[in-house]
């Protein structure tokens, strides 16, 4: 059987014949997608510390003047830590130990399917999640209990995006983890996704938005982004959906109302 010419070919080659031990790890997964939250969280918290010193960025802020303080950054970083200490590491650790190192296969993805693939994730986890959230929202002790952590803060900024309680980290990595499963992805598309999601996540939370904000990339209000979650952690009430609006429209729970005027 020849191989057929996807453009990722080339990539996936070097990676199984340069990088297999490492690739074929069950920690691959979780040390990709952590390291990649603090890589991707980097750049805006550089934007935060700017501030008003940085007037070409700081005219995308949502919320202007309400910057986070260190403190509530440290907070932040400390919930994640904490998370990722008792929960996230125990679990990469079970799977290291029980689940055989997963095979590589010799064939590359097309692009046509990674993209797909990713799409195809996000849209299985916005669905997940959007129904995970509008009960965590309408049931009081949900509420409490769980999600509440989330909400401390109105103004969200990069680092508040992992700011979760226990389960509610657990439930989204279950999701994350067994979705690229049943959709029977490629790994190269699972850790396309897996980057993908933290990215969407993080600039959800970032508190700008950019002109190169997913909801201005994809046309249509198709996405919600950065402006949207924005208006969540400013009534939580609206937009449950952590990535497109459709369901929100669907659901009657959309908002594009902001405190903050538009620009
Ligand atoms: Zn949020
Ligand atoms: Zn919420």
């Amino acid at each position: 059987v020849t191989l057929q010419g996807s453009v990722l070919q080339p990539l996936w080659d070097y990676l199984r014949l340069h990088h297999s031990s490492t690739l074929r790890s069950p920690l691959f997964p979780v040390i990709l997608s952590v390291s990649s939250y603090f890589v991707l969280c980097l750049p805006y918290l550089l934007c935060d510390v700017a501030g008003k010193k940085w007037p070409a960025i700081y005219r995308y802020k949502i919320q202007p003047d309400r910057l986070p303080t260190f403190t509530m950054m440290l907070r932040c970083a400390g919930v994640t830590l904490r998370n990722n200490v008792f929960l996230v590491f125990p679990a990469a650790v079970a799977q290291w130990a029980w689940r055989p190192p997963v095979p590589l296969p010799e064939q590359a993805p097309t692009l046509l399917e990674l993209v797909g693939g990713v799409a195809g994730n996000l849209l299985l986890f916005d669905l997940q999640y959007f129904i995970w959230h509008l009960l965590h929202h309408r049931v009081r002790w949900l509420y409490v209990t769980f999600h509440a952590i989330h909400h401390e803060y109105s103004a969200p900024f990069s680092l508040a995006t992992q700011c979760l309680g226990g389960w509610e980290l657990v439930t989204v990595g279950f999701w994350t983890t067994i979705n690229p499963v049943l959709l029977r992805c490629h790994l190269l598309t699972t850790w396309a996704f897996m980057v993908t999601h933290v990215y969407v996540s993080v600039e959800d939370h970032c508190g700008y938005d950019f002109p190169w904000s997913t909801s201005r990339l994809i046309p249509f209000g198709v996405y919600g982004g950065p402006s949207k979650h924005d208006v969540h952690h400013q009534k939580p009430n609206t937009n449950f959906a952590p990535h497109f609006s459709h369901l929100d429209k669907l659901f009657g729970t959309h908002s594009d109302f902001s405190f903050i005027k538009t620009k």
